[in-house]
């Protein structure tokens, strides 16, 4: 394997743990992935034991300390994604708050009535939902790109709906659900010929392959600390700076404000102007951290070592019979994400009994109902693979799949 899973594992004592009178097997990890001693001690002793202060205000020691710690996080963000200058890089509570900004404010500078936004079949709620919102108030059009019957993202729909019209197209990067990767590069020529903007729901794309936004040359980018082995309640927007600065910030209050007099205000510089209020700085610690481990181990790597996971157990699920797979069966065209059904059996049952094999996966709708319906199903089950799971894993999953199957009969 590229990496040395078992060994890393090491790093993630939460995975050495007896679940159900069986050694734990986490595989929800699009939902959440495990976080290692380093990020949790970057978090506990770096900082809270050491330097805990509010940031940018003091000019105490622990202050200067603490606030160089938090920005010396998003450079290590920054660094992480490519992105010109930190300006760039604002720090939300996750993927969801990253687009809430962006179709509040955004949307608000770029949607008149009768305008489109163009998402897709396969978008998470948290990439729905502030568009509908927007659609509503401001007299627009939510359009949706199809799929092709593999649950790839149909181009050719993407050419129909994409039209003169569009002024914000919005996709994963990839499918919490199919874990397909979906082609940005040709979703942002579309909307770029069209005068739109792309934004990136990058929540399962960050935390599992190498990604330059630059390169991308998409106008927002939005991911989860969680995701990517960091803390709960931190994420990333990433904006061009051109739109950032036309932009009016979501939230108002301190931090945020150059002068405050009685009838108005002036807000400070990027990015700061978008953070009101009293940061997470533990949790952009944490997330520094994160990013931290994972270039020490390559993110090409942890791509290639996901990659060799989803092609040794795909065909072993795919030859399951009654067992059905969502997505394309193309390895080469997956992140760790399978998701599939078992003929009979309700999907929640399927995770009870994985889970009394301690195999944990997810069960339900994953906050993609739309892509439920257009699937044809109202629940799936989904396994998500992350750099410290190994073959042995994902042997234990077949295994507990057919026993399950056994059992129900
Ligand atoms: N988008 C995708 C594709 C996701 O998988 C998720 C989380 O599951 C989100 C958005 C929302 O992320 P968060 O709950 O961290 O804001």
């Amino acid at each position: 394997m590229s990496l040395d899973a078992a060994t890393l594992r090491k790093d993630f004592p939460i995975l050495d743990q007896v679940v159900n009178d069986e050694a734990l097997v986490y595989l929800d990890n699009a939902a959440t992935t495990q976080k290692p001693t380093a990020v949790m001690d970057e978090m506990v002793n770096g900082y809270y034991y050491k330097n805990n202060a509010n940031v940018h205000r003091g000019v105490h020691t622990l202050a200067e300390r603490a606030t160089v710690q938090f920005e010396a996080a998003r450079e290590k963000v920054r660094r992480f994604i490519g992105a010109k200058e930190t300006a760039e890089v604002l720090f939300t509570r996750g993927t969801t708050t990253s687009l809430n900004w962006i179709a509040r404010s955004y949307g608000e500078l770029a949607i008149q009535e009768g305008d489109e936004i163009v998402i897709s079949y396969m978008e998470h709620h948290s990439n729905i939902i502030p568009w509908q919102q927007l659609a509503k108030s401001k007299k627009a059009v939510l359009k949706y790109i199809g799929l092709t019957a593999d649950g790839q993202l149909d181009l050719a729909d993407a050419e129909k709906q994409i039209t003169a019209k569009t002024k914000i197209v919005s996709i994963a990067h990839v499918s919490n659900v199919l874990g397909v990767i979906n082609p940005i590069e040709k979703i942002r020529d579309l909307a770029h010929a069209q005068g739109a903007v792309i934004v990136v729901d990058g929540a399962q794309s960050v935390p599992h392959m190498p990604v330059d936004v630059v390169a991308l040359d998409v106008d927002f980018y939005c991911f989860s600390g969680h995701k990517m082995l960091g803390p709960t309640g931190i994420g990333v927007l990433y904006g061009k700076r051109a739109h950032l600065e036309q932009m009016e910030p979501v939230e108002f209050g301190g931090e945020m404000i150059d002068f405050v007099n009685l009838q108005d205000s002036t807000w400070k510089e990027l990015p700061w102007k978008f953070e009101a209020g009293t940061p997470n700085i533990a949790g952009a610690i944490g997330l520094g951290a994160a990013v931290d481990y994972l270039e020490k181990l390559g993110m090409d790597q942890v791509e290639a070592h996901e990659q060799e996971l989803v092609a040794y157990v795909l065909p072993k699920l795919l030859a399951i019979e009654g067992l059905t797979v969502y997505g394309p069966q193309d390895p080469s065209l997956h992140t760790g994400v399978i998701t599939f059904n078992l003929d009979g059996l309700h999907p929640h049952d399927v995770a009870t009994a994985l889970d009394m094999e301690g195999v944990a996966v997810r069960a339900g709708h994953h906050c993609a109902q739309p892509l439920m319906k257009y699937l044809d199903v109202s629940a799936t089950a989904r396994a998500s693979f992350y750099l410290y799971n190994t073959k042995e894993d994902a042997d234990r999953l077949v295994e507990a799949i057919l026993a399950t199957k056994e059992f129900f009969g």
